[in-house]
């Protein structure tokens, strides 16, 4: 029977029964997926199953497998696929004019590929020459260094590395390192940083208790304090907790080799821990030369994690330690988990073969994201890709609740800032700058936005906010804020016509929205005055605030709150245990998104947090909606 036939012999609600009841009965990872769902929203399999009996199944012609089929399912081996209606996006390598125009029911074990860049991925570039850390200029320009800590230089200099004599040797020099590995991060929670320590780990012999010596951190001494930072972070990262559990029956990892490449904080390590408890191996490199909190890092050390990571790598530290992740002998992984695109990169530069062992990517960047489909573009991709980055559960979690609580923080923290009757312009009303815009609107800012984009436009007046442009408003306001994930945004000119003591700062990803280049000239002097805070003066004595040189401020000044980290490291794991579990040819070398019934269980796994009761569908409800019981609850192309 063709797809075609199927899909006019199947009501929708049979399809969606056909869906749930091979999920729940299905031996893969689908399987432990379903189980939840079906605890969650307590449907009966046995009523399920009995609508099912009454379905003819039979097999499809393989080339009616498309990405574009919406609705699949495995029963029997066979799969069943319902062709996309026609009001949807009929091609995976066709643009859509939608983010995901898919209507319908995807099984957790279905995935959705999507070709549409999001318009903030495709601003995004890797920035070659910014770095980060501790330095003051001088007024004659030159650069010293701030007591104890490292010299780093200006983002429009060259910034200087080991030269080490290593495998990788000067020619890893040649790639600048990506704009994740250099956005600073969590400034403020390695508080067993020890500075005083300035032999490199990599000169060091390290081992942990059990004489395992196959990781290279700081200080494996640190490993108490690094293991009380991940039974704090566990409290806050239920679904993984409950995954665990969820595990202990079965290891949906179980011969999965999981190289990774992320923040190496306590949240990471929850995430890794996990993926062990469901069976995994894994090696772990950082993602960012100043993100990792040693004293995780040699608390997975001593559990007995290959973890190649500390803070402060230079750049060469950093390709050498993505390298020692992925080169050993005797070990292949077969599993990617980035951030950033830079552990992809170098395994596609120097190993290339180790991707007829790979059975695919979890990206979760916006920059890693982009990478990934230009690599699909160009047919270069080998595996299949699952894009975290543009799940619902990430997006309007991360990028909004996360910054309406760090952006506070980031700048009090900072700048001990007092909120109230404070003037703030607030570049940019999409997720990020809603968080923003939220938070100070609720301290008794009084707060100003600009847009490009009408409707954003409309959104933040219909919130209460001025509209303005930027020049109207620029010489009045105390703190200036980016979230445009553009370029350019304030320029000089705009820095100029600030006020005294104006704070200016960046939460977009990259360090291109401010300008901060153009304020290296000879005329403006530049006081380091705290840990990433910088006093630039002008002639007249006029000074502004810039933090963190432009980058990011939220990772840069302060921590972003563990249970959104839940909800993205959640929607990782299950990325990872899809892929891995995928029977062949269920995904393509293509990117796709997680479909939105894995979205709805990251949340619901989330919900027993806040004691939440999740109100039920009555059958009546459910028929008069055209919805199954059990979700998924909204159409793909649903905002949120
Ligand atoms: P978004 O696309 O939803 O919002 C960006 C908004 O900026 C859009 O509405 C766009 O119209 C507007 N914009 C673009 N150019 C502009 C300009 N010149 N002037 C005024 N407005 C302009 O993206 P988002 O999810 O809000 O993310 C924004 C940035 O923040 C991205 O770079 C993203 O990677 C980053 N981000 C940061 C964090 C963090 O923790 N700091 C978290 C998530 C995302």
């Amino acid at each position: 029977m063709s797809a075609k036939c199927l899909r006019l012999k199947l009501r929708r609600p049979q399809c969606l029964a056909l869906n749930h009841y091979s999920a729940t009965h299905n031996p893969s990872p689908s399987y432990v997926l379903g189980k939840g769902l079906c605890e969650i929203a307590t449907m009966s399999v046995q009523v399920l199953a009995a609508e099912m009996a009454e379905v003819e199944l039979k097999d499809v012609p393989s080339k009616e497998l498309t990405p574009e089929s919406h609705l699949t399912t495995k029963a029997d081996d066979k799969e069943i696929v319902e062709s996309e209606p026609k009001a949807v996006a009929t091609s995976a390598s066709t643009p859509t004019m939608e983010p995901i125009v898919k209507t319908g029911d995807p099984s957790p074990g279905f995935l959705i590929p999507n070709t549409k860049m999001p318009q903030a991925s495709a601003m995004k570039r890797t920035d070659p020459q910014q770095n980060g850390g501790e330095a003051f200029v001088n007024r004659d320009g030159t650069v010293a260094e701030a007591p104890r800590l490292k010299k780093i230089q200006f983002a429009d200099q060259k910034q200087e590395f080991n030269k080490r004599p290593t495998k990788i040797g000067r020619r890893s020099l040649s790639r600048s390192i990506s704009q994740s590995s250099t956005d600073s991060y969590g400034s403020a929670a390695s508080y067993t940083d020890s500075s005083d320590d300035e032999t490199s780990p990599r000169d060091k012999q390290q081992k942990n208790s059990k004489g395992n010596g196959d990781f290279c951190i700081k200080n494996i001494k640190q490993a108490d304090f690094g293991r009380r930072e991940i039974e704090i972070a566990e409290q806050e990262m239920p679904a993984l907790m409950a995954l665990r559990k969820r595990a202990q029956g079965e290891k949906p990892l179980a011969g999965a080799k999981v190289v990774g490449c992320t923040h190496i904080t306590a949240q990471t390590a929850v995430l890794m821990e996990t993926l062990s408890a469901l069976g995994a191996q894994c090696r772990w490199a950082a993602c960012n030369i100043y993100s990792t909190q040693n004293e995780v890092a040699a608390a997975l050390a001593e559990g007995g994690f290959s973890v190649f990571a500390w803070k402060g790598e230079s750049e060469d530290d950093f390709w050498w330690c993505i390298d020692r992740c992925v080169n050993l002998e005797g070990w292949q992984p077969n599993m990617i988990l980035d951030d950033g695109g830079d552990l992809t990169h170098w395994i596609y530069k120097k190993y290339p073969n180790m991707f007829k062992k790979i059975k695919g990517i979890v990206e979760e960047s916006v920059t890693g994201v982009h990478r990934l489909y230009q690599l699909s573009k160009a047919g270069k991709l080998c595996v299949p890709a699952m894009n975290v980055n543009d799940s619902v559960t990430k997006q309007k979690f991360d990028n909004l609740y996360c910054c309406r609580e760090s952006i506070l923080d980031g700048l009090k923290r900072t700048t001990d800032v007092m909120f109230g009757g404070k003037q703030v312009v607030v570049c940019g009303y999409g997720e990020v700058g809603k968080g923003c815009c939220a938070a100070l609107k609720a301290m008794g800012s009084i707060v100003y936005v600009t847009e490009i984009d009408p409707i954003c436009a409309l959104q933040a007046c219909m919130d209460g906010f001025r509209l303005v442009k930027l020049n109207e408003v620029i010489r009045q306001v105390d703190i200036v804020i980016t979230c445009t994930g553009n370029k350019n945004v304030v320029v000089r000119e705009y820095l100029d016509r600030m006020k005294n003591g104006c704070i200016v700062c960046n939460m977009g990803h990259s360090n291109t929205e401010i300008d901060v280049a153009s304020l290296r000239t000879p005329e403006l002097t530049w006081e380091r005055v705290r840990s990433q805070v910088d006093h630039v003066i002008w002639p007249d004595g006029k000074r502004i605030v810039l933090l963190a040189e432009g980058r990011l401020l939220n990772l840069s000044c302060s921590t972003v709150p563990t249970f959104v980290l839940s909800i993205t490291a959640t929607t990782q794991a299950l990325a990872l245990i899809e892929l891995y579990n995928a029977p062949e040819g269920r995904y393509k070398q293509d990117v796709y998104l997680l479909p939105k019934k894995m979205d709805e269980y990251v949340a619901s796994l989330h919900l027993p947090t806040f004691d939440a009761h999740l109100t039920e569908l009555s059958d009546e409800q459910a028929k008069y909606l055209g919805l199954n019981k059990n979700g998924p609850f909204k159409p793909n192309y649903y905002r949120y």
